[in-house]
């Protein structure tokens, strides 16, 4: 295939009208409570993430595309359909991983989203193209994974010597099949068109004549399936789709068969047996989703106790301050309670992506604000970092810590993590206000508009003007189509109190003194709270202004102590914003051996020139060094901190985000203590 992005046609954007989107499928008889406004509806303006999305859609979705092509994805979707052609090419060696395809699905659903909220026919017909190589590579039953369909007699050693077996271990023929359903509908809902659906409801129609009850059993080893099987219901109607996914929740568990009863692919027990975060981090954040898609979409509120014990158990002993989780790096898993090293955290960036999925689905079943606080979290910490500022390079594991042997990868072999930034960035629009009855929910602060349509008929645009992250003055004005009352019910994050997170893992070590304020045409009006969010019913105008005014001091945070590897630390927040010290902005280039007295005063900066823009944490800290006799020593110098997600865009070197802040935790500079990059997990 040629390529197709040379830098002139990436520039070439030509303007005219947004395809059309799909009517939209008769409303399912249960569903979320809470409806989030679509990602078609919301526009995004603002100066922190409108850059950052115009170079996921201009550089990363590209970049990643190319990518595919050059490391030979999108030849096994051509290898695939030559052998389904009767035109065996001579190279029918199966793909590196059996999970490859998805690694196209996962850019082609970015861009799709990307497509919708700007028109650009280059990348409608590329995507077209790449679209027909898929449908091409499908067999005619409906079958569709190249690691089989390349050579059948001698397919990938994960794959099985035939379809399915090996499902429960390693084949990620489900897995491959969920994200194809996830590209399907974005691209369905993106651009109207039905030649990706076509393909995916083709494959769903083979898994629900093969599985389900009186038929094959069956579960997938890598969760996304289910997810993907309700999307497909949502907009289809069709109620085969949510029975199997309800079927592969359901048949999770035990059974005696390979790959069955581990918690590495949470099947230790049934899935409304379960209680605790365990095993592969992105896998079970994919099961959890899927739970919570079954149980809005079913009415069955087994599903829902279980993730809401599970939540419970990440939030309160398992979740990092930057919203990172999945601290081992063996099995990419969650560790046991309060595991949470920092130098080997593992914190997989699809790890991070995924918890936002759970967490806004999460927030749609209860409508409690805790959830985007932990949404927001991860989204400006965690998540962000796996991404370079210059959309070309990323992480795959997300530490705390460096002592230098951290640096972005521009791919990687198993290469999910640049896909998943691609997709989420893509669609973050969809994340920002939701809305239940004659309530609009303002759940993120981003600046932009929304055209929403309430439940009454009415019609209601929203424009939200904010500098945030780095400032927390939030002004929306609001635009009814025909004035009337109705609800507006505004985020007041944790962290403008004193709930560092939703639970006792972590806490501001001084309360907050400034409340959040909020105001109406000028006019102070009372914070009357519910579930995090404060309510402002009232006949609304065109041109009514509400102001949320939430200070933003600079905040230190401690741990529990059951955390062991942050005794005697302390990080700093401010804003949704967890920062870090890394080793371009302070003396020597060490910040491993730096206390930060709790005392010491701090001040907020911003530097339009650093890092696209950031703002800094400033003061002065301790260094301490160990001379050639041992002899210790502390000396006070200048300190910088910057955002955590913007680290290692300068090289790599030291970083840290928990600083210690009393003398047992120092690590001086030149004593044994001291982290070395070999030795990432001194204890
Ligand atoms: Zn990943």
């Amino acid at each position: 295939m040629t390529r197709l992005w040379s830098p002139a046609l990436i520039s070439l954007l030509l303007a005219g009208p947004l395809a059309q989107a799909p009517p939209p499928a008769p409303a399912p008889p249960h569903d979320y409570p809470v409806k989030p406004v679509p990602f078609t509806a919301v526009h995004i303006s603002d100066t922190f993430w409108a850059p950052r999305i115009e170079i996921n859609r201009t550089v990363t979705i590209p970049f990643a595309f190319g990518k595919n092509e050059e490391t030979g994805r999108v030849g096994n979707f051509e290898r695939a359909a030559a052998v389904l052609q009767g035109h065996p090419p001579e190279d029918r060696k199966p793909p590196g991983y059996p999970f490859d395809d998805t690694d196209i699905y996962k850019v082609l659903e970015g861009a799709s989203y990307s497509l919708s909220v700007q028109p650009n026919p280059q990348l409608s017909a590329y995507l077209d193209r790449m679209i027909a190589t898929i449908a091409s590579a499908q067999e005619p039953d409906g079958y569709l994974y190249t690691a089989r369909t390349i050579d059948p007699e001698h397919p990938h050693k994960w794959s099985g010597a035939e379809r399915w077996v090996n499902e429960k271990v390693d084949s990620h023929e489900l897995y491959d099949l969920g994200h194809l359903y996830e590209a399907a509908v974005a691209h369905y809902q993106a651009t109207g068109e039905r030649s990706l659906l076509d393909v995916a409801l083709k494959t769903a129609n083979l898994l629900t004549t093969t599985f389900g009850p009186g038929k094959q059993s069956i579960w997938p080893g890598h969760e996304i399936t289910e997810m993907g099987l309700a999307k497909l219901y949502r907009v289809t109607g069709d109620e085969r789709y949510l029975a199997l996914a309800r079927f592969m929740l359901d048949q999770r568990g035990p059974d005696g068969t390979p790959g069955a009863g581990r918690t590495y692919n949470q099947s230790q027990i049934r899935v409304v047996d379960q209680t605790e975060a365990v095993g592969h981090a992105v896998r079970a954040m994919y099961l959890y989703s899927g739970m919570a898609d079954v149980a809005a979409l079913t009415g069955d509120q087994s599903y829902l106790h279980a993730i809401d014990r599970i939540w419970q158990n990440v939030v309160g002993r398992k979740i990092y301050i930057t919203g990172g989780i999945g601290a081992r790096g063996e099995g990419e898993a969650f560790g046991d309670d309060y595991e949470l090293p920092n130098a080997t955290a593992y914190n997989e960036t699809c790890a991070a992506v995924g918890n936002d999925f759970w967490n806004h689905r999460l927030f749609l079943l209860h409508g409690e604000s805790r959830y985007i606080d932990v949404l927001e979290r991860t989204l400006y910490n965690g998540l962000l970092a796996g991404v370079s500022l210059d959309g070309k390079s990323f992480f795959y594991p997300n530490p705390l810590e460096s002592a230098g042997q951290y640096k972005r990868s521009p791919w990687f072999g198993v290469a999910c993590c640049p896909g998943n930034i691609t997709r989420f960035l893509a669609s973050l629009a969809g994340y920002v206000y939701a809305q239940r009855a004659d309530s609009i929910y303002v759940n993120l602060f981003i600046a932009g508009s929304a055209d929403i349509a309430m439940a009454s008929g009415n019609k209601v645009q929203l424009v939200q003007a904010t500098r945030y992250p780095w400032d927390g003055d939030v002004r929306i004005t609001v635009r009814p189509q025909t004035p009337g009352p109705f609800t507006l019910r505004i985020r007041v994050p944790g962290w403008a109190g004193n709930d560092a997170v939703p639970s006792d893992l972590y806490h501001f070590m001084t309360p907050v003194t400034t409340p959040a304020t909020l105001s109406v045409n000028g006019q102070s009006v009372p914070m009357t709270m519910d579930q995090g969010y404060a309510v402002v019913t009232r006949p609304w105008k065109a041109g009514d202004v509400v102001w949320l005014h939430l200070p933003m001091p600079i905040r230190r945070v401690a741990a529990s102590e059951d955390v062991s590897a942050d005794r005697g630390r302390v990080a700093l927040q401010r804003g949704p914003i967890v920062f870090a010290a890394e080793w371009p902005d302070n003396a020597g280039g060490h910040v491993l051996n730096l206390l930060l007295p709790d005392a010491e005063p701090l001040r907020a900066e911003f530097r339009p020139t650093l890092l696209n823009g950031v703002e800094v944490i400033a003061g002065h800290a301790l260094a301490y060094s160990a001379d050639a006799a041992g002899a210790i020593t502390p000396r006070k110098q200048p300190f910088v901190a910057i955002p955590y997600y913007a680290w290692a865009n300068r090289g790599p070197g030291e970083m840290s985000v928990w600083l210690a802040d009393r003398d047992e935790a120092v690590r001086p500079f030149g004593s044994p203590k001291y982290p070395t990059a070999q030795d990432p997990t001194p204890k």
